[in-house]
């Protein structure tokens, strides 16, 4: 096509009768108009597409248009031309692409005057030429063919080079470029009759470009705005779904693989948020949003969803999305730098691509949620989805949410399970344990919601409620003159939390409970998980007076030296070992040398699981043990548990309906 153009070209510099034609142009008309062009080509107007995609629209038509007749093709063209290489000059654009946009003008530009010289029979090379209101139809339609020429031109290297139809361009462009161009030639009409009155009439035409200007760039900014996300400047979730529409539309009838979705969700932001203040959680986001955008491959589409979730629309398919989900991962390895902090923000992701796992947007972008939710649950950091932890994960999301609910409307309360003094029979402690009766699904076991609520940061909440709950319940044993302790469970996440031990203490002082009576349990795991900072934790809290006791001892890898070193107060081994020492040797070997050992390190010892008599006795025979199980007492509500306690013995009288709480014996 080039080549087309550059023949065009010197057909005109041959056959355009330049000296006749230099010596009868208005001049003062064709300078200003000449001027306009040049201006409208290289100070386009701005419009927003519906695709979000920004797109320029030069006003230089109108005026070249108006030059057609006024100063002939020659002079048309060769402004044209100027103006064209202007803009190329001023955006650095490749020598090809500034070639092609010089055969395309040219061609565009010579189709006007074909159509002008065909409908009014004057010559195609014809000079300066007058134009009256009569001729205004032939000019508007010369007009309308120098923009079609000139789109199909462009239309088809676009479709070409990606793809996609040239209905599907047409569709993108007829309303916001083709229709904007069409009505703008009006001016180059009206110019082309007054040009006769000299620049200064011609002057009066500047207005309505200059309104078309600012109004168009207003509306582009409001476009803007409602398609973007002001924080960060990426597209938002609104505009997710048009891209995702989008993608699928220009995939075409036969598609090979994609779109492809990725769902990123930064880990522990509240947590940034929450030290460090939203001005930091802003720019971190803003920070993370640029670093998606630097990485998301060309035609990608990158959008904050809201919070710290964003969202990259890929046209690819599943390798390719996959691996613009562990680009985005990567991008955030390097630390974030705001003001004089190095923070790591950690991120999750959730691929799910088309056809393979939805055939529309809304389907996609559910099913890389739920992938998403997967990665975090799991903590596979990329997680695809899987037809197979649909349900499952559905179910769990729907508990999740309940959960949420669960917290306000006072669904969860508090069990206790009495620890005995084996040696003399005493009850010294009770272990607080969560319990959540669900309005539909009945009484939801600890193990099935507590780990949902680790992972989703409820935790915090669900733990301040039983520790508020246990240490009320304990100031009314205390004042009732049963000097017992309370044991309550930690997770992980708060051993990460270097705000638990003031929590505990303001606690603590609200109800008058001294720190020594208030033992809370973690698992040697959650420890391990991050030992450095669950150091610092397990410290303030021991400072406090507060004692320390590993739960489910033996089910971890940590040995007892490394918790000795932790400075911790007490040792529960797990049930596990303790509920068939009785039956199994090699449990009661385990057994013996771990109590032997953990009293040596002066350590207080509770055997968990405790199921029979036979347990007790043997437990009795190995040392100074504390015991905590369902024969000596199931998880029970704290009134039932004052009955046992009352008299220190017994069989407490009411069930509960949990099946894991129940009657309290004394040993
Ligand atoms: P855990 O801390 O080891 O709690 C003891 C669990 O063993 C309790 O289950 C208790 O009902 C059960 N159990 C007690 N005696 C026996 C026995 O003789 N035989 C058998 N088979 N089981 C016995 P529960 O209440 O379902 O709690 C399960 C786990 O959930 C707890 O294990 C603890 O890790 C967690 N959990 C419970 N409440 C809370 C809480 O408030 N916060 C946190 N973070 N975790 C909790
Ligand atoms: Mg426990
Ligand atoms: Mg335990």
């Amino acid at each position: 096509m080039c080549a087309v153009g550059l023949v065009a070209i010197v057909f005109l510099a041959v056959g355009g009768h330049w000296p006749t034609l230099l010596a009868s142009v208005p001049l003062g008309p064709t300078i200003f108009l000449a001027v306009a062009a040049i201006a409208g080509e290289v100070k386009p107007v701005r419009l927003l597409g519906e695709d979000g995609e920004e797109r320029t629209l030069s006003t230089s038509a109108p005026f070249v248009l108006a030059l057609i007749p006024i100063a002939g093709i020659g002079i048309a063209v060769a402004v044209q031309l100027v103006a064209s290489l202007a803009d190329d000059l001023l955006h650095r654009r490749a020598l090809r692409k500034s070639l092609f946009n010089t055969a395309q003008y040219t061609l565009s530009v010579m189709a006007a005057r074909a159509v002008y010289s065909w409908i009014l029979g004057v010559p195609f090379f014809g000079g300066p030429m007058e134009v009256h209101a009569g001729d205004l139809p032939a000019l508007l339609l010369a007009g309308v063919a120098m923009i079609l020429v000139n789109w199909f031109l462009v239309a088809g290297v676009i479709s070409l080079s990606t793809g996609m139809t040239v209905w599907t361009v047409f569709r993108a462009d007829v309303k916001d470029l083709l229709l904007t161009n069409v009505v703008l030639l009006s001016v180059g009409g009206i110019a082309a009759v007054v040009a006769d009155d000299g620049a200064g009439a011609l002057a009066l035409l500047a207005a309505p470009v200059i309104a078309s200007h600012l109004f168009t760039a207003a509306a582009a900014r409001h476009a803007h705005d409602a398609t973007h996300d002001s924080l960060t400047g990426l597209r938002n979730r609104g505009h997710l779904y048009y891209q995702l529409e989008h993608a699928f539309d220009s995939s075409g009838p036969v598609r090979l693989g994609g779109p492809g979705l990725v769902l990123v969700d930064l880990d522990h932001f509240k947590d940034f948020n929450d030290t460090l203040g939203h001005p930091v959680g802003d720019e971190i986001l803003r920070q993370v949003g640029a670093r998606l955008l630097e990485i998301a491959p060309e035609e990608s589409s990158v959008h904050r969803l809201g919070g710290d979730e964003f969202a990259v629309v890929v046209r690819g398919d599943l390798a390719q999305t996959r691996q613009v989900a562990r680009d985005v991962l990567a991008a955030l390895d390097a630390p974030v730098h705001v003001e004089s902090l190095e923070l790591l923000v950690r991120a999750s992701a959730g691929v799910a691509v088309a056809p393979l796992h939805g055939d529309d947007g809304e389907t996609l972008m559910k099913n890389a949620d739920i992938a998403l939710y997967h990665a975090k649950l799991e903590r596979d950091r990329i997680s695809t989805f899987s037809q197979e932890f649909d349900i499952n994960t559905v179910e769990r999301l729907r508990l999740l949410a309940d959960l949420r609910t669960a917290l306000d409307t006072g669904e969860l309360h508090v069990v206790y399970q009495p620890q005995f003094d084996l040696t003399d029979g005493r009850a010294v402690a009770v272990e607080a344990l969560v319990r959540w009766r669900h309005p539909e699904r009945g009484m939801v076991r600890a193990d099935e919601f507590i780990p949902l609520a680790e992972n989703s940061g409820l935790i915090f909440p669900v733990t301040a409620f039983v520790l508020e709950t246990a240490l009320a319940q304990l100031a009314r044993w205390h004042a009732s003159g049963r000097n017992l302790r309370m044991s309550v469970n930690l997770s992980a996440r708060h051993l990460s939390d270097q705000g638990l031990p003031q929590q505990v203490a303001a606690a603590l002082t609200r109800h008058g409970v001294p720190a020594s009576s208030l033992v809370l349990e973690v698992t040697e795991t959650a420890i391990l998980s991050d030992p450095a900072r669950a150091d610092l934790v397990l410290h303030a809290l021991r400072r406090l007076g507060v004692s320390i006791a590993i739960d489910d001892y033996g089910t971890g890898n940590a040995s007892l030296s490394y918790l000795r070193r932790l400075e911790i107060d007490e040792l529960k081994i797990d049930r596990s070992f303790v509920s068939n020492i009785g039956a199994d040797h090699h449990d009661l070997i385990i057994v013996r040398s771990t109590i032997a050992l953990a009293l040596a390190l002066d350590l207080r010892v509770v055997a968990e699981g405790i199921e029979d008599a036979e347990t007790v006795t043997a437990l009795r025979g190995l040392g100074h043990v504390i015991g905590q199980g369902y024969h000596l007492g199931r998880p029970a509500e704290a009134s039932a548990l004052d009955r046992v306690l009352g008299t220190e013995q017994g069989v407490a009288t009411k069930e509960s309906s949990d099946p894991t709480t129940g009657p309290i014996r004394s040993v």
